[in-house]
């Protein structure tokens, strides 16, 4: 059993994973039993593409403003 800290359920957004040997090594969530695993760095890179949708309106408003 190993715990993975970098990726989560893609189910209830748990990180307290383990890799069942049974299933070849693949990753499910503890508390949900769910085998869809999501990877944290990619809802940081969803996170950040929001973040910079976010400037843009920002920055067109500005110019729209003055
Ligand atoms: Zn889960």
């Amino acid at each position: 059993m190993q715990k993975s800290s970098s990726k989560i359920c893609g189910k209830c957004g748990s990180n307290y994973l383990i890799s069942d040997r049974s299933l070849g090594g693949k990753l499910i969530c503890v508390k949900c039993g769910s085998s869809s695993i999501k990877t944290k760095s990619f809802a940081i890179v969803r996170n950040k593409k929001f973040i910079y949708l976010i400037l843009i309106i920002l920055v067109f408003f500005i110019i729209v403003i003055f």
